[in-house]
């Protein structure tokens, strides 16, 4: 079997933000509408930091409404709850995200309940949560949105595969799930008490890994010709005593069994901003009434 197709999802969302940029120009010319995005960063975390500051740059490169909210660690959650309210309500704002995690005085279930569904770009609130369990139009969580956008791409038609997710987290596997039954896959979510994990994965055509496990997912877990996206995120030491970024797939030899994988870096992650900046554009238009 050929090696696989090494999916690149830096230039997909290098391209989605240009399409993005363009659509965004068009709603200022037709309808004197920018779509804007609030970002709320509280203490300061260095990794919410970067990302952070990634969402704001690349919200006004799309030539978007940006704006950042950065508040002390010691902010109180009535403080934060009252800025997001602020924020429901200001008509230049369309998406409203708060950057996770919140320091542990803050109760984070309390701030997504805060956010308007209709101005909840993260996809995370109950109201989103239902809304896409039940078919119904929502504003679906970024990562996943990006893996379907990939998995589109890669394989055209979804309907009739196969896919296990691993993971059930209510950030990214199971909206993932959701937005793979959506598209007419026979589904099957594996988690930490999943029995005989290996053999449930070789079942898949399409394997989705949201651990956090570094190469976890081995080549004889993968059936042959299997389309491998790896949501992983981890720093493993490097014999040079630094680190290097490795996902839950054992890249190096699931290669050589799947038919395409995505690589870390440079695969599942770039997707996140660039859905971020779609969901936002989705949002502007929905509060605005105009058509999709
Ligand atoms: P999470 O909330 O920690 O969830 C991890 C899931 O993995 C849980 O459902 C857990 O099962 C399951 N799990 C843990 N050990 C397992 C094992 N040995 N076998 C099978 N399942 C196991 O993590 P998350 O937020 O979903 O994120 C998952 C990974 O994706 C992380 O590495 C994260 O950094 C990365 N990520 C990347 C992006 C991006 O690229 N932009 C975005 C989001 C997340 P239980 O429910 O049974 O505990």
């Amino acid at each position: 079997m050929s090696e696989a197709a090494i999916i690149d999802g830096k230039a997909f969302a290098a391209r989605l933000r240009q399409t993005i940029a363009a659509e965004v120009a068009a709603l200022k010319a037709e309808h004197g509408l920018t779509p804007g995005l609030a970002v709320v960063l509280v203490g300061e975390d260095p990794a919410s930091q970067v990302y952070v500051r990634s969402k704001g740059e690349q919200t006004l490169e799309a030539g978007m409404h940006s704006e950042t909210h950065r508040l002390p660690a010691e902010t109180s959650q009535a403080e934060l709850l009252a800025l997001v309210e602020r924020l429901n309500s200001d008509p230049a704002v369309h998406g409203v995200l708060v950057q996770f995690p919140v320091p542990d005085h803050i109760s984070q279930a309390a701030v997504v309940a805060a956010i308007s569904p209709d101005k909840d770009v993260d996809g995370l609130t109950v109201a989103n949560a239902g809304r896409l369990a039940s078919g119904l139009p929502a504003l679906t969580p970024c990562t996943p949105t990006g893996c379907m956008m990939l998995l589109r791409d890669q394989l055209g038609e979804l309907s009739g595969k196969r896919a296990v997710v691993i993971g059930r987290s209510n950030l990214m596997g199971k909206p993932m799930a959701q937005l793979l039954l959506a598209a007419d896959c026979t589904v099957t979510i594996a988690h930490s008490r999943t029995k005989d994990l290996p053999a449930v994965v070789r079942e898949a055509d399409i394997v989705v890994a949201a651990v956090g496990r570094a190469q976890m997912v081995k080549a004889d877990w993968v059936k042959p010709g299997a389309v491998v996206i790896d949501v992983g995120i981890n720093r493993i030491p490097k014999d040079d005593g630094k680190t290097r970024l490795v996902g839950d797939v054992a890249f190096d030899e699931v290669k050589e069994v799947a038919s395409a994988i995505t690589p870390v870096p440079g695969g599942v992650g770039p997707m996140t901003i660039a859905c971020l900046l779609a969901n936002t554009v989705l949002a502007a238009k929905r509060l605005n009434g105009i058509g999709e």
